[in-house]
């Protein structure tokens, strides 16, 4: 069996778990005022869907 030649320090595992970033999946920057939408669905900041608005913002 393979087995690792040195044991990962603290800062080795640390860097690469930089990389592990917390992302909510199916989010998606509005097209139109450049928020965090979810995906498919209308923005809840703008209320634009595809290119038109659909709500009208309060
Ligand atoms: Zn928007």
């Amino acid at each position: 069996m393979a087995v690792p030649q040195r044991r990962t320090s603290k800062t080795r595992k640390r860097m690469r778990r930089t990389h592990f970033k917390i992302s909510v999946p199916g989010m998606v920057e509005c097209p139109q005022c450049h928020e965090m939408k979810l995906a498919h669905r209308i923005c809840k900041n703008c209320g634009s869907y595809k290119g038109r608005t659909v709500v009208e913002a309060e």
